[in-house]
């Protein structure tokens, strides 16, 4: 088994027992997802997908949740080349780079053709997450998201830019190695299994109410935002894992068709 969003990452042989324990011990359904044009049978951890959440990322005042997101995709470099002054203003990350010795032809390079957009020398060690995290005024934004929303892209075309898994986080998904995936919303109960964290103020509203959040966000999120995650994230799980998918997981819930929430991702900021 792997972690198929953290870049295949292997799973012990006793960490897969306790993977196929859990998925014998609860509700599941089986389904069909669709992942870059290719088609997988899937068994999803159904209740997992009635944990309320609010991804409204763009007021939320934390650094992005994502540390780095293993690869870029040929569209997000060419929009960054494409935007280099603004992702700067946003980022830095060009500046920092020319202070710490890169010269403009180097950093564009670096751009093109490494993983993270910068030399590898200089993942953890002069940034210490993905260069795209920036602060915009009093939030702190993904730059390439804020770009895309500036041209005026629809979600899907966003999605397709961005890492797949920064449109996806937090959501596990394990492949087995007969193609078939493991799907499930990280929460408590199943935390131990997941690479990715449930321990997120939009995942927890507990948490959102914490002083710790609240020092950060005075607002504070506010908890008639909360939905079942199937609900919150429908748009985008629907455009990345398929309509038979939501159908299937909103049916089997006894929920009522969601509809499509684009706002919190097509914010203008
Ligand atoms: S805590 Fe949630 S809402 Fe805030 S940045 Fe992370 S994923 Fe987005
Ligand atoms: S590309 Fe954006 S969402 Fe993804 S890790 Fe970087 S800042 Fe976060």
């Amino acid at each position: 088994m792997k972690y198929f969003m953290h870049n295949e990452f292997e799973i012990s042989a006793k960490l897969e027992n306790r993977i196929k324990m859990y998925f014998d011990n609860v509700d599941i359904i089986t389904t069909e997802v669709k992942i870059k044009n290719k088609v997988y049978k899937a068994i999803v951890d159904i209740k997992s997908f009635l944990l309320p959440s609010n991804f409204d990322c763009f007021n939320c005042l934390t650094n992005c949740c994502i540390q780095f997101p293993y690869e870029f995709n040929r569209k997000s470099r060419k929009i960054i080349l494409e935007n280099l002054k603004e992702y700067d203003e946003l980022t830095k990350a060009v500046s920092i780079l020319k202070e710490e010795g890169l010269t403009e032809l180097e950093i564009i390079n670096s751009i093109k053709n490494d993983d993270m957009l910068i030399p590898q020398e200089h993942v953890k060690k002069t940034f210490d997450r993905c260069t795209c995290s920036c602060v915009h005024i009093d939030r702190s934004l993904c730059a390439l998201h804020k770009i895309c929303v500036d041209r005026g892209m629809e979600m899907k075309e966003i999605i397709d830019i961005k890492p797949l898994w920064c449109s996806i986080y937090p959501l596990e998904v394990i492949l087995d190695e007969d193609n078939l995936l493991y799907i499930f919303v990280p929460n408590k109960k199943n935390d131990y299994l997941a690479m990715n964290d449930s321990e997120i103020p939009c995942m927890d509203i507990k948490m959102s109410k914490s002083p710790y959040f609240r020092r950060e966000n005075p607002i504070g999120f506010k908890e008639e935002d909360y939905k079942p995650f199937i609900e919150s994230y429908h748009s985008v799980l629907k455009y990345i894992l398929g309509e038979k998918f939501v159908n299937d997981v909103e049916n089997n819930l006894n929920l009522k068709k969601a509809k499509n929430q684009e706002s919190q991702y097509n914010k203008k900021i």
